[in-house]
């Protein structure tokens, strides 16, 4: 059967470091990450034929984005280190991680937990995030798919 997505892209700053890497991704720094979110309905396309409509997808995923990591610092829990810096800068925000932030992780993060979360009603899972970290690299999610 054929798979039909709607992808939306969201683009944000925000900074981070890369707990533990060997070279010059453990100093706190940032990109311009451009994330494409690949949703899928749950049951088919709607009465005029679309998965969902892409201004819900900015509104939802682009608002979670907005809010919680655009220009602000991420960090992961066990980075004790960035964290206590980061939180000396007044008014920083900032956004505590489960997994050490790197693209992937970050990807992974959209996909598991935040989309479940913000797309619940909208009747569209994602399948698949793609996060670009450079013009030169990106890191790819995807759930299985049966
Ligand atoms: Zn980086």
């Amino acid at each position: 059967m054929e798979q039909i997505h709607a992808v939306r892209r969201i683009q944000f700053a925000a900074g981070h470091r890369v707990f533990q890497h060997e070279s010059k991704c453990r100093n706190l720094h940032g990109h311009n990450y451009v994330a494409f979110f690949h949703a899928r309905a749950e049951s088919g396309l709607d009465a005029i034929g679309r998965v969902i409509d892409f201004s819900v997808l900015k509104e939802k995923l682009g608002g979670w984005v907005d809010e919680n990591w655009d220009h602000g610092f991420l960090a992961w829990e066990k980075d004790t280190e960035a964290l206590e810096a980061i939180r000396k800068v007044p008014g920083q925000k900032v956004y505590v991680t489960k997994r050490n932030p790197t693209a992937e992780n970050m990807a992974l993060e959209l996909l598991l937990e935040v989309a479940p979360k913000v797309l619940a009603g909208t009747g569209v899972t994602l399948s698949r995030v793609v996060l670009w970290e450079t013009e030169n690299c990106y890191a790819e999610v995807q759930v299985d798919v049966r």
